[in-house]
């Protein structure tokens, strides 16, 4: 049996980046992936701006522009009583664009494949044993060998359960998704609005369709799904993707060759829409340290060096995380917020820390 230098667990943004990234440096790099791409994800399809400094690096940014996509002008935070604050949002060439995530994590995925990488989709990893090398067992009991294995595998990540690190979940939440025929006259907006039972987000992500998003309890979802069925005119029997729980406490991210990334490290607020550009940026990251623990570099210090610079990503940036899962909790008093005096500078300027640009 082959052993690969390094096995990631997960396809997603985080396991595509970091498998892209391993292979450029000359790595024997294995991706297992559950699904068979291309798939959609329960999300609300935006990019930040910061992701275009690493799609560079991974020399997609030309074929990001050619995805069908939408390019988003400005944001609509919308109270409970539909009061608006509209923000601008940057433009140019390192602007926001939404794109669905088919599409984009497909052209990842396909990236780390043309950079080299093995990549087995439709391989879902069950178990997991580690002496000197980590034995990967699938649920099909394929067996694989690695190195390093990387658990890139998201929010409910199977590898953080395997060795006993998944934390609890924080308070339950649950979010729906669809994309639905685009209501005429949308505009190239993402409309954040916030509704007494949860919060919905919405972005066109092409000519003809709208990614809607629905975030509330497990007791106000359902009502969430009429409001949406009433205002967009979709039919009961839509189809929704789902997920839970939204939040949970972060997963130290290095263990003797053992490291995580993207959600599956660190779960962040969806409402800011960041999670994209944290998975892609610490794929790369990571894949930093796995080249020099397979060099022979010191592997205590490249462990050390990797936590670091995963903080660092999220510094300065952990607050903003926490005032926004506090008005998402809390619809009615971010909407007493949007109908006060002056919000306009105060969202000018969050908004414009969220979509400053990160390395
Ligand atoms: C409602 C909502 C809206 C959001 N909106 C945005 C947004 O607009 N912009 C943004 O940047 N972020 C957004 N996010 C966050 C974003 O979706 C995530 O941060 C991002 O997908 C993380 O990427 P990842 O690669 O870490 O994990 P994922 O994208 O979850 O990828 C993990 C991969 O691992 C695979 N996998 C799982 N288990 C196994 C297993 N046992 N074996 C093999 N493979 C496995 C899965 O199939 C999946 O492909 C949103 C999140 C939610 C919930």
């Amino acid at each position: 049996m082959q052993t690969f230098d390094v096995a990631i667990v997960g396809g997603g943004p985080a396991g595509s980046s970091c498998a892209a990234f391993c292979a450029m440096a000359g790595l024997e790099t294995l991706v297992l992936e559950r699904a068979r791409f291309p798939r959609e994800k329960v999300c609300g399809d935006c990019l930040n701006p910061s992701c275009w400094r690493v799609l560079e690096r991974l020399g997609l940014t030309q074929r990001v522009w050619g995805l069908s996509h939408s390019k988003l002008t400005s944001v609509d935070f919308i109270a409970i009583d539909g009061r608006k604050v509209s923000v601008n949002l940057p433009t140019g060439n390192h602007c926001e664009l939404s794109i669905k995530r088919s599409l984009f994590d497909d052209l990842l995925l396909k990236r780390a494949c043309e950079l080299g990488a093995h990549v087995r989709e439709g391989t879902t990893v069950t178990a997991l044993v580690h002496d000197q090398d980590w034995k990967i067992e699938t649920a099909t009991r394929e067996r694989f060998r690695a190195r390093i294995l990387i658990g890139a595998d998201g929010r409910n990540s199977t590898v953080a359960r395997l060795r006993n690190l998944l934390p609890r979940p924080e308070r339950e939440r649950v979010a729906l998704q669809a994309h639905i025929p685009l209501p005429l006259n949308f505009d190239q907006r993402i409309v954040l609005q916030f509704l007494r039972e949860g919060y919905s987000g919405q972005a066109p992500v092409n000519e003809n369709e709208l990614n809607l998003c629905l975030v509330g309890k497990p007791s106000t979802i359902s009502r969430l799904r009429h409001w949406a069925q009433r205002q967009f005119e979709i039919p009961a029997n839509q189809r929704w993707r789902t997920i839970t729980p939204l939040a949970r406490s972060s997963v130290p991210c290095a263990h003797e060759n053992l490291l995580f990334i993207g959600d599956a490290a660190r779960v962040v607020e969806p409402f800011t829409g960041e999670g994209i550009y944290y998975a892609l940026r610490s794929g790369e990251l990571v894949a930093r340290t796995i080249a020099k623990i397979i060099s022979g570099k010191d592997r205590q210090s490249a462990l050390r060096e990797f936590s670091g610079a995963s903080a660092e990503i999220y510094r300065g940036r952990l607050w903003i995380n926490r005032l926004a899962r506090t008005a998402v909790l809390s619809p009615r008093v971010a909407s007493l917020f949007i109908q006060a005096a002056r919000p306009q500078s105060i969202l000018d300027s969050l908004t414009a820390k969220i979509v400053s640009p990160k390395l």
